[in-house]
């Protein structure tokens, strides 16, 4: 079958890969029918995530069961399915307390061996380990480009708001309008956000982030700190930063009220200065780490399946899997929000 391989830093390649088999009772074999390209498969893409040469890289799909093992029960062959980013056992400590993101035995579709080595979903076919937990059937009449989103994305923007504690009536700002972050958007208004300032520097995604309800700020020229503070008297209740660098993170503190909730969920890698002194001062309570999707999916789910959240617009490219270089490309220019390759 044809894969997305990682090649070195700044090259991916289609190659012909072997066809993957079963080999656990509870592992199924999907056929993938629409993959995405993520933020995080940049960071693979620019070789700050390593990855061996020849590695199938990609996390988000839907797909159809081709076969399963004995002990899959919840998905059968022939059914259209999508999947989280990342497994979990089900069995060890975290995963008893419902933390499957923290899971022991986790391993993440398409990131090398150092996160459980388990090859990619940008490719024909996937190996789906632990299928009863790391799929769910997609809703009858929901197109691939909407599912795609519940194992990764959107759950990520669902889990900042969910994770944040946001009630019905609160203000909140988003600083960072990705494809998380525009979903972030969306979830908050889901949840009942009373008014969303989102914030970033790209014409594009701010004009996005309004048609989904938001009052978009630019982030140097329309200096949301004095606005999102003058318009609510304060702060907003919830700040999500879905850019995870120490600069937002800061400028998050500064946008919350006292005693209100910040939601980092971007990825922090770097080092950075983050003001503590004003967070303590404010009485600020932070929450980070990365989105518990498998806990989240079936909700999530739902509430696309209901068109409450709706990521459709936040694809920009269809583009064929045998493109992916060229697709690689053009994501890495920020020339798309979102690319589904299909076979
Ligand atoms: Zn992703
Ligand atoms: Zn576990």
């Amino acid at each position: 079958m044809h894969a997305v391989t990682f090649q070195a830093p700044g090259e991916v390649a289609v190659e012909e890969v072997a066809d993957p088999a079963l080999q656990a009772p509870d592992d199924a074999l999907v056929r993938v029918d629409a993959s995405g390209i993520c933020g995080s498969d940049l960071h693979i893409y620019h070789g700050r995530v390593p990855v061996e040469r020849g590695f199938t890289i990609g996390h988000e799909f839907v797909g159809t069961v081709l076969a399963v093992g004995d002990q899959v029960e919840r998905v059968a062959v022939g059914d259209r399915v999508l999947g989280t980013f990342h497994t979990a056992c089900a069995t060890c400590t975290p995963c008893i307390r419902g933390d499957y993101h923290r899971c022991a035995n986790g391993r993440t579709f398409g990131h090398g061996g150092n996160l459980g080595n388990l090859q990619g979903a940008q490719a024909e076919q996937l190996l789906v380990p632990r299928a009863n937990l790391t799929l769910r059937r997609v809703p009858e009449g929901m197109s691939s480009d909407v599912a795609l989103f519940a194992g990764d994305v959107m759950g990520t923007g669902y889990h900042a708001v969910t994770h944040a504690g946001l009630r019905a009536g609160d203000t909140v700002s988003v600083l960072g309008l990705g494809p998380v972050g525009l979903c972030a958007v969306q979830a908050a208004r889901a949840a009942g956000a009373a008014h969303v300032f989102a914030i970033d520097t790209v014409a594009d995604r701010l004009a996005m982030a309004e048609r989904f309800g938001a009052t978009p700020l630019h982030l140097t020229d329309d200096d949301p700190k004095r606005t999102v503070r003058s318009a609510t008297g304060g702060g907003v209740d919830v700040t999500v930063d879905a850019v995870g660098d120490a600069g937002p993170l800061a400028l998050a503190v500064s946008l919350t009220r006292d005693a209100g909730t910040v939601s980092g969920i971007g990825a922090y890698a770097g080092k950075g200065e983050v003001p503590l002194g004003l967070a303590w001062l404010k009485g600020l309570t932070l929450r980070l780490g990365l989105a518990n999707v498998i806990a989240h999916v079936d909700r999530v789910l739902a509430l696309m399946e209901a068109g409450i959240l709706d990521p459709a617009p936040l694809v920009t490219h269809h583009m064929r899997l045998a493109d992916a270089a060229e697709a690689y490309r053009v994501y890495d220019a920020r020339e798309a929000l979102k690319i589904v390759l299909t076979p």
